[in-house]
Formats: structure tokens, C-alpha cells, sequence
């Protein structure tokens, strides 16, 4: 039997935190996504969804609050081109601006916002969109 040289270094396996985390790329990446969402904000754009502006100062929780919005769902990273669920999560060009109620009443649904034109298009899945 061939051991893993990670879990010769750490001397036991896993915890059992790490490898929960490691089940979430969100969680996991938690720092990286916290990041990606400052950078999100700092943009400053309006709704993808609706167009209209966000006011970036509203409590989260408020309908009309800044969500980051994920054009393809982590849980679909495949869609996208990705590998892995980490790379769709981290992705800059894979996030958007949307209001708090505009992101809920989409869904898992995959829509981009075509540029200044105000309508967001619902876009093909194929696997090879994006790539
Ligand atoms: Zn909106």
C-alpha cells in the first residue's frame, strides 16, 4: 500500500472541518470570494438583471441590497468551461452586480447582462459556452 505523502506530513488524516470545507468551494475559498466580492462592488455597476442602479450602502438583507451573482452556478462549474467548482467560483468574469430580489427571482436560471442595452438574455448551456 502506497501512502499518501500529505498524510505522512500531517501525521493524521484530515479533520474533519477540512474536509467539509473542502466540499464547498464557496466556504473554502472563503477569503479569495470576499475578496472577489470587494472588487465586485468597488465597480460600482448597476443591476445586471434589471439595470437599474444599486444603492451599495443598503443593508444586506434589504431587497434592493448588492448581491454577487454567479452567471454559472458553482453547482454547474461545467457549464462554463471550468474544471473545477473553485475556478467558477473565483472567476471575476463569471460574477456580476445584481440586486438582493433581482438574483432571488432568477434562480439557478443562467442569464447575462448584454452591455448598456437595459435586457438580460437568457444564454446556451452548451458545454462549450465561454470557452
Ligand atoms: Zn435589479
Amino acid at each position: 500500500m502506497v501512502e499518501s505523502p500529505v498524510w505522512r506530513h500531517l501525521g493524521k488524516p484530515l479533520s474533519r472541518k477540512v474536509r467539509t470545507l473542502a466540499n464547498n468551494p464557496r466556504q473554502k475559498n472563503s477569503n479569495a470570494r470576499r475578496k472577489l466580492r470587494n472588487w465586485l462592488k468597488s465597480q460600482g455597476n448597476p443591476c445586471a438583471l434589471c439595470g437599474a442602479p444599486i444603492d451599495y450602502d443598503l443593508p444586506a438583507g434589504d431587497p434592493f441590497s448588492f448581491e454577487m451573482d454567479e452567471i454559472i452556478p458553482v453547482s454547474r462549474y461545467y457549464l462554463g468551461g471550468y474544471a473545477t467548482p473553485e475556478q467558477c467560483a473565483l472567476d471575476r468574469d463569471n460574477v456580476q452586480a445584481t440586486h438582493r430580489i433581482c438574483n432571488q427571482r432568477k434562480g439557478n436560471a443562467i442569464i447575462i447582462h448584454r452591455d448598456k442595452g437595459g435586457d438580460a438574455d437568457r444564454i446556451p448551456t452548451s458545454r462549450d459556452w465561454g470557452a
